[in-house]
């Protein structure tokens, strides 16, 4: 199956990190469990200039590599290459994050996965560095299959719905809480839930494939 799998804080634990930062930063103290909303301006409280030095400092490579996973994210992700699945991350990171993104990949021991920036939030950059990697439009993501996809965006998830025969997976964040499910989305708390929903969808899927 091709798995989807969003980066920040389905991957790693970025809004924990992020919320450090804020409080040495401009000392804010919204701890993750209290960041209620995906828009981090809002959650931390921070004026135009201080978001944008949060997200500069948070796009930045030694900050990137130095994310923690989400617990058991690099052994789940391990197993399902493993078991023959292809694991694609789909970041709305702006591909200028390419360098500390695959630096994550590398010291986590999943050097080679298949990274695809999308422009998910319609926050992409028109001024990218030469080197950096396409960021897909919608239009272009929407031409994309996907038999699975974890995210934890609200919008990302609105996006997700559109993409025919995709078991959706809403990964359980603060921000996320008041999302309503939408038909064929499921909520999990954790990688070993994640496992075994692929595990189910796998078999679900080779059982209706044996029927035609
Ligand atoms: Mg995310």
């Amino acid at each position: 199956m091709r798995i989807y799998i969003d980066f920040d804080d389905v991957l790693c634990e970025t809004a924990r990190a992020l919320s450090h930062a804020a409080k040495k930063l401009f000392q804010r103290n919204v701890p993750y469990e209290q960041i209620k909303v995906f828009d981090l301006q809002h959650a931390f409280m921070l004026s135009s200039d201080e978001i944008d030095q949060l997200m500069g400092l948070a796009h930045q490579p030694g900050f990137l590599a130095q994310l923690e996973p989400a617990p058991g994210a690099i052994e789940a992700v391990t197993e399902l290459q493993s078991a023959g699945h292809e694991v694609i991350i789909v970041t709305g990171r702006p591909s200028d994050c390419h360098v500390g993104s695959v630096a994550w990949l590398d010291n986590h021991g999943l050097e080679g996965v298949e990274i695809i920036y999308v422009d998910k939030y319609g926050r992409a950059p028109n001024d990218l560095p030469a080197w950096a990697p396409q960021i897909l439009t919608l239009e272009q993501f929407y031409k994309l299959r996907f038999d699975v996809a974890i995210d934890d965006a609200p919008t990302a998830l609105d996006l997700l719905t559109e993409l025919a025969g995709c078991r959706i997976v809403i990964f359980n964040r603060p921000w996320n809480a008041e999302y309503q499910l939408q038909p064929g989305m499921r909520r999990c708390d954790s990688w070993s839930e994640i496992s075994e929903i692929i595990r189910h969808t796998e078999t679900r899927t080779s059982c209706a494939g044996n029927r035609m």
